[in-house]
Formats: C-alpha cells, structure tokens, sequence
C-alpha cells in the first residue's frame, strides 16, 4: 500500500483539509519506499487521475511542503514492463534528478525534482513506457522570477534605466536615412520627453530589393546624432559578423526576424550591452523567453524584452498587438518589458492608443516610431508619427503614468 500525498497550495485551498489515502501499489511500487509524493498540477491531476480526486487524498503536512517541488512529471503507459522502467530510470541517471513515483489505480507517474532544463522531452517519449510528459517547471532558468525575485534594472546610461519602476521611451525612424532626418527627429523626440535614440542602420527587409538601411555609414549618422543630443541610440544587428561595428552602440536590438537566430543570440550573450530582444513574428512567450535565455546562460544578464506584435489572421493592423504578453511576463519574467506600437499596428492613428494601452498594462516602456516626412520616408512611414504626433502621445502617455501611479497603483 502506498501514501499518496498531493502537495499544491491551490488543491489544499479547494479542499481545505489533510487526509490520508491508500492506494494498492504496483509491481514498480513494491519495489520502492513507502512515502510518494505528488507535486502536479490541478489540471494534470485531472487529466491523468480521470475519476478525479479520489476521497482522501492527502494534502500537504508543512514537511512535504519545504520539499523541492517536481519540475517534470512523467506519465507511464499502463501494464508497463520493469525492465523498461528500469532502462527509463538509467536514461535518468545522466540528469542528477530525483525521482517521485505515484502510483494510481491505473496509472503510475514520476515526479522529477531537481534541474529538468537539460531533459529533453522527446528523448523521453521515446521510451516505450512513457505515455506524456508534463513540463511544470518552465524550461527557462536564469530568465525566471522563481529564481530571481526581483526585477532586473537595465542600465542604459547616466540616469536612463528601464526596468524596476523606471519607464522610458525610445523614439526615433525606422531606418537611418540621412545627417539632417535623423538629427533632426533624435532633436525633436528628445523635447517630447523620449530618452533612446532608435535609428535602423541595417534593415530586415521582405524584398532584396527594398531599401536596405544605409549600413556602416548609418551607424556613423545614428552616432553622430547621438553626440549633437546626448541620447544613447539603440540600432538593430542582423549578423554576429556586424559586432565591431556596433562597438560604440548603447543598445542592441535583436529584431522579431532574428529573435531565434541562435548563434547570433549566443554572440550577443558574450558582449556587455543591453540587448532589446523584439518577439518574434509568430513565436510563443516560451519560445521567446528561452532565446533570452540564451543570451543569460553566456552571461550577458541586460536584456529588454520587447513585443512588437504577432502573427494572426487579422489584416486590419500590419501585426496583432499580445497585450497579454506584458502581464504574462510579468509574471514569469524579472526582465523588463516594452511595447512597439508602431511595428504592431503598422498603422499611424493607431499607434497612440496601443501606446496607451501598453501603459495601462504595465509595460516598462515603448519604442515609437518617428519621422521629420513620414510620406517620403525609406521605410514604414505609414505607422511613423510625426513629430508633433509623438509629442502629444508623449503628453498623454505621461499623464496616464502619473494617473497609474496616484490613482490606480497606490
Ligand atoms: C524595427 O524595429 O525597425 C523592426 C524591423 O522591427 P521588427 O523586428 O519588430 O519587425
Ligand atoms: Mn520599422
């Protein structure tokens, strides 16, 4: 017989008390200790014990509780052979992970404690005894809240910081085009309150033969802006064979075309600049957070993490806006989070109000586009503000921050 103990917080507030419940154990079990422990999920108990919550299933004693919790819970087929199990069990010894067998009336699963980052699923599934495996710890380590409680604070320069309560604003074109247009623009988003310089030298463009960005000679012109304002400039890389250029840069920005360019993250992870890591077009929150991740795990820990829209069936914005991306994040993630409205919508009237709503939602700051001629501009005039456009957006955006902070955070 065997003590199943079902140790989550959620399942101890629904039932609210403790009880003790014995289960026949199968051969494997037989074979183990007395004391299991199950740290699952609601829903994967639902799931996988399909009569529900048997009558008297333990919740958690505090002991259990100070326990490690499982990362990965590994469901086996029924009837499944002990050689099997034991060939599963080898193929785990190479991870320094714990095993938790639960053995239910037909079902047995493995909770594993310790550092499942490693374990790859599918070479789980492989397995013949392995029916599903259940990630319940993210695959994401040094990117993760658990681990690092308090948010990350990117230091941009002298009094710029983005993250932890600071907000800013990068504001700038979309591509470098000229000395006057983007000294001009980096002038006037500057008297509007922006505090980055945004300016693409090299641009990920659809067609070969759109306009490419002014490459080199860009980043000079971004630079050059940068010494007549005093604003740290951020620019987009697009190949790891770029990075002396971009010696001199502030920030970094890894562009949703590249935000799964590995090798180019992992360059990134070994230089000491800020990175604005953009979303993918069509990649999930977990996706994109593992690319941050593989800038962290080369060390490079100052990354920004910026959504910029994703991939629907709408075609009424250029990009569907995931507002929900920012209070997700926030949840999983200590890095801060910025909004692009401007690459979001693709559309000029629309950009204000989803810079607003990005505000509302928590964002740590927004990259807005802004041309001096948005209709002669070399790329995306159509969603680029004019300067006096972005002026009053900044007008509001500040009085909805100073709104957040009296009236609604407080
Ligand atoms: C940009 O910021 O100019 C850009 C190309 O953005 P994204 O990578 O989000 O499309
Ligand atoms: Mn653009």
């Amino acid at each position: 017989m065997v003590t199943l103990t079902v140790c989550l917080d959620s399942l101890q507030a629904i039932f609210g008390v403790q009880q003790n419940f014995s289960y026949p154990g199968s051969q494997w079990n037989q074979r183990r200790s007395i004391d299991r422990v199950v740290r699952a999920e609601h829903l994967l108990l639902k799931d996988y014990l399909p009569s529900g919550l048997p009558d008297g299933f333990f919740i958690p004693a505090d002991r259990d509780r100070d326990q490690k919790e499982e990362a990965m819970v590994i469901i086996l087929r029924e009837g499944a052979l002990d050689l099997e199990l034991q060939e599963l069990e080898q193929f785990l010894s190479a991870y320094n992970v714990q095993i938790k067998p639960t053995v239910g009336e037909h079902t047995i699963i493995w909770g594993l404690v310790g550092d499942t980052s490693k374990i790859d699923i599918d070479g789980l599934l492989i397995h013949p005894c392995v029916k599903d495996v259940k990630r319940i710890q993210e695959p994401f380590k040094a990117a993760n809240k658990k681990f690092h409680p308090e948010q990350t604070v990117v230091h941009i320069a002298d009094g710029i910081d983005i993250g932890g309560g600071n907000f800013q604003v990068i504001a700038g074109p979309c591509s470098v085009e000229t000395e006057e247009q983007i000294t001009e623009v980096a002038k006037d988003v500057k008297a509007s309150g922006a505090k980055l310089l945004r300016g693409g030298a090299f641009k990920p463009r659809t067609s070969p033969y759109a306009f490419q960005g002014l490459r080199a000679e860009g980043l000079e012109l971004l630079l050059h802006a940068r010494e007549q304002t005093g604003m740290p400039v951020v620019t987009e890389i697009m190949s790891a064979a770029h990075l002396p250029l971009f010696k001199d840069v502030d920030v970094i920005q890894v562009g949703a075309r590249n935000m799964q360019n590995f090798e180019l993250l992992k360059e990134l992870g070994k230089q000491d600049k800020p990175i604005l890591l953009k979303r993918g077009l069509a990649n999930t929150i977990e996706e994109w957070l593992m690319s941050a991740e593989y800038i962290m795990a080369e060390g490079n820990q100052n990354i920004i993490l910026c959504e910029r829209g994703i991939r629907t069936f709408e075609t009424a914005t250029r990009n569907t806006l995931d507002l929900s991306a920012i209070t997700v994040l926030k949840e999983k993630t200590h890095l801060p989070v910025i909004v692009d409205p401007s690459h979001a919508t693709g559309v000029r009237r629309y950009v204000e109000t989803m810079a607003l709503a990005a505000v509302a939602a928590g964002a740590d700051g927004l990259i807005i586009e802004v041309h001096n001629d948005p209709p002669k501009a070399l790329c995306d005039g159509a969603q680029s503000l004019t300067p006096e456009q972005f002026d009053t957006t900044m007008k509001k955006v500040e009085k909805l921050r100073r709104f957040m902070e009296t009236e609604i955070n407080n």
